[in-house]
């Protein structure tokens, strides 16, 4: 019996997560759910799965859920701390999928146990890479990437060749406006942004998928998974979303993973790892698909990549500014107040305006992180493009 806890359950990689696990219940004890507000996802989740504790972030949603839950026996708490402390709850395997920055703290309160994290939540490790891989170390847990391409690289990169690895290539759909010019660019819309050829995913990383940041942010990612130097890091376009990434070894071999676009693919690698377990994702039928195609990626009409890239190579406080810029930038856009072309535009402005050293404990990098919030945020107010 594994004793696992979800952070961030009611949401895309969450609910893919208990679909898992609501396959195998004899397999798996459900010990923590989190969730932000979605009291509805979560109480029905938290009863379904039987969960010992259900938390919602935001505490104004506190008295619905202990509502929610009334006569279940499952436990309600609400507020941040809640969260970590939730996180902190002895288990075997914790799932960080919780969206942004907002995850940080619960990432570290799980790798306090010492045990497995499966990590999802990409933007915890862009804003605080060697923090978070230090606390692991520190404490002895075992962190198995989620996202597609990491977890692709995981699954054909040999850690006892890793001097022999030459390049570690990264595929990328290009997201849903691959083909278009800046131009047809200027017009998109929230709708039209979310929504993704291949995967089906939480809003903001749809964005950031169709802005190309999000490939920004998995070069970052990547660079504190693997033992790989910033250039040894490269991307390539891929838009059928077959391939997930590449590792290639100095003897010219290059090892790929395959699989459907289905997330619940590499979230049942980490769950069921260093096994296997069964999932109901549709098998590739390669003859069917017939082709593959790879371009390369164009950081002139995609410049995330570019920005992403740049923080990448300075390191520092650079990505944790490039990252809350973007959420900033992203939201933003959601709500309608600023262009899809501003996002980059504002997430540019806020890293050459602020360049603070590099941060050396989690609560600098909180303050880094809540600094270049407030000053994208201002730029979204005064409609810089
Ligand atoms: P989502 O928006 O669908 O779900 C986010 C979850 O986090 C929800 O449960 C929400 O309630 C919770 N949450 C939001 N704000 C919170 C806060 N302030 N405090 C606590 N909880 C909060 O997002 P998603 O698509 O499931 O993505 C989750 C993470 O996984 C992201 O970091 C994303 O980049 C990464 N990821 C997602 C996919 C995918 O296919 N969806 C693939 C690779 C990586
Ligand atoms: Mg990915």
């Amino acid at each position: 019996m594994k004793r696992v806890s979800i952070l961030g359950a009611t949401g895309s990689v969450g609910r893919s997560t208990l679909d898992l696990i609501g396959r195998d219940p004899a397999r798996f004890e459900v010990v923590a759910l989190t969730a932000n507000c979605d009291v509805d996802g979560l109480a029905a989740a938290a009863r379904e799965h039987g969960a010992k504790l259900a938390v919602v972030a935001d505490e104004r949603c506190l008295p619905a859920l202990t509502t929610a839950l009334d006569g279940s026996g499952i436990e309600a708490r609400g507020g941040a701390q809640a969260v970590c402390e939730a996180a902190a709850m002895p288990c075997n395997w914790t799932m960080a999928a919780i969206v942004g920055a907002a995850g940080l703290k619960p990432v570290m309160a799980a790798l306090g146990q010492g045990a497995t994290l499966a990590l999802a939540n990409k933007e915890a490790l862009v804003s605080a890479g060697s923090i978070v891989t230090a606390e692991a170390k520190r404490t002895g847990a075992t962190i198995l990437p989620v996202d597609s391409e990491h977890n692709a690289i995981f699954q054909c990169f040999a850690p006892h060749q890793a001097k022999a690895v030459r390049r570690v290539i990264l595929t990328a759909s290009g997201g849903p406006f691959r083909a278009l010019s800046r131009a047809e660019m200027r017009d998109i819309t929230p709708k039209q942004a979310v929504a993704h050829p291949n995967w089906s995913m939480g809003a903001k990383i749809s964005v950031d998928s169709a802005t190309m940041m999000n490939k920004g942010l998995e070069l970052i990612e990547a660079f504190h998974l693997f033992p790989v130097a910033p250039e040894q890091l490269e991307i390539l376009v891929h838009r059928q979303s077959v391939i997930h990434s590449l590792v290639e070894y100095a003897d010219g071999s290059m090892l790929a993973q395959l699989g459907s676009p289905d997330m619940r693919v590499p979230i049942a690698h980490t769950l069921a790892w260093p096994d296997r377990m069964a999932t109901p994702a549709r098998p590739l039928d390669l003859a069917a698909i017939g082709r593959l195609d790879f371009e390369s990626p164009d950081p002139e009409r995609f410049p995330a990549l570019r920005l992403a890239r740049e923080a990448l190579e300075a390191g520092g406080a650079r990505p944790a500014i490039l990252n809350a810029a973007n959420e900033i930038a992203v939201k933003a856009f959601l709500e309608g107040r600023i262009g899809f072309l501003e996002i980059a535009a504002i997430v540019a402005d806020t890293l050459s305006c602020y360049d603070p050293p590099a941060p050396e404990t989690l609560d600098a990098v909180l303050a880094i992180d809540a600094e270049a919030r407030g000053l994208a945020d201002a730029r979204v107010k005064e409609g810089v493009a």
